[in-house]
């Protein structure tokens, strides 16, 4: 069976060996439970790329792989970074190439590939789930708000820029655009709507009954209904997970009413929500998953 290194640096780096659809040995984390959380915000690129060599030469420890998948938030695309809102810095990286050199610095010689964030959630969840033959989507609910969806498939898929109000006051996406997806569920979006209280607080707020809180968690849900009607009636209905620090905060009750509301052909009726722990040992997972099904796609065909 190959195995695979398998990297995510959605919010901090996750690293691990994996073979199947699970991690050999310690999920390897940077920066450690207590450091600074943010400390990947401001970090250069090339610093970017050593700190996850060390990471990679961290939990190797001589063993043998196939391959390398790296997850990165953003567009990325034929091992570039097209875009990253939330890790501005790394905007136009050419990071295959960076991390290809760092590794043949290092002595490891396997192949790498880049691959969107969300995109590697959706395929860990597939491969856990032994449904690597479905189409998967998910919507990640951190820092920002990610859509991943499964089998790698070439395109855009920026899912979490949707938009879903006409509101021009609905300007907090990091990426600056109006009445996004992330502009109303992410969560820095909710910190800069919110000056004065937490996104956990505003939650709590509503189930206490105060006005404002239970006014957003409203336009919360609805604004994910409403991206999810998109995706419905662009690609069909299915199956969508949601993931993440935030995906707690859902109800599904609420957010099924808001899409029966926006999704009324029969033909597309067949959704279904459901909530999955988001921790970063799926996403892991996935980047290895598809990393492997990418260089040797006969393998993953007999294997299926
Ligand atoms: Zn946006």
């Amino acid at each position: 069976m190959r195995r695979a290194i398998g990297v995510t640096t959605a919010e901090r780096i996750a690293t691990a060996v994996v073979e199947g659809d699970q991690v050999i040995g310690t999920l390897r984390l940077y920066p450690e439970e207590g450091m600074a959380a943010d400390e990947l915000m401001g970090m250069p690129a090339e610093h970017v790329a050593h700190t996850i060599r060390e990471q990679i030469e961290a939990v190797l420890q001589g063993t043998a792989i196939d391959v390398v998948g790296v997850g990165i938030p953003g567009i990325v695309r034929n091992g570039v970074i097209e875009e990253s809102p939330n890790l501005q810095q790394l905007k136009g990286c050419r990071m295959q190439e960076l991390l290809s050199s760092e590794l043949r610095e290092a002595g490891i010689e396997a192949p790498i590939r880049l691959y969107n964030d969300a995109d590697i959630v959706a395929a860990g969840l597939a491969a856990r789930r032994g449904q690597l033959d479905r189409r998967i989507r998910v919507w990640t609910l951190g820092h920002g708000i990610g859509f991943g969806v499964y089998p790698f498939a070439d395109g855009i898929w920026e899912g979490g820029h949707t938009v879903v109000s006409l509101d021009p006051g609905e300007k907090y996406c990091g990426c600056g655009g109006v009445g996004h997806l992330e502009g109303i569920m992410g969560h820095r979006a909710m910190r800069l709507r919110f000056l004065d209280m937490e996104p956990d607080e505003v939650f709590e707020g509503a189930r206490n009954g105060e006005q404002r809180c239970v006014d957003f968690v409203k336009l919360w849900h609805r604004a994910l209904a409403a991206a999810t009607a998109s995706s419905i009636h662009m690609a069909g209905p299915g199956k969508f997970f949601l993931t993440g620090n935030h995906a707690r905060h859902v109800d599904l009750n609420l957010l099924n009413q808001h899409l029966h509301d926006m999704v009324k052909m029969s033909p597309l009726q067949g959704y279904v929500f459901e909530i999955v722990p988001g921790d970063e040992e799926i996403a892991v997972v996935g980047a290895a998953v598809n990393a492997i099904r990418t260089v040797f796609p006969e393998e993953s065909q007999d294997a299926q």
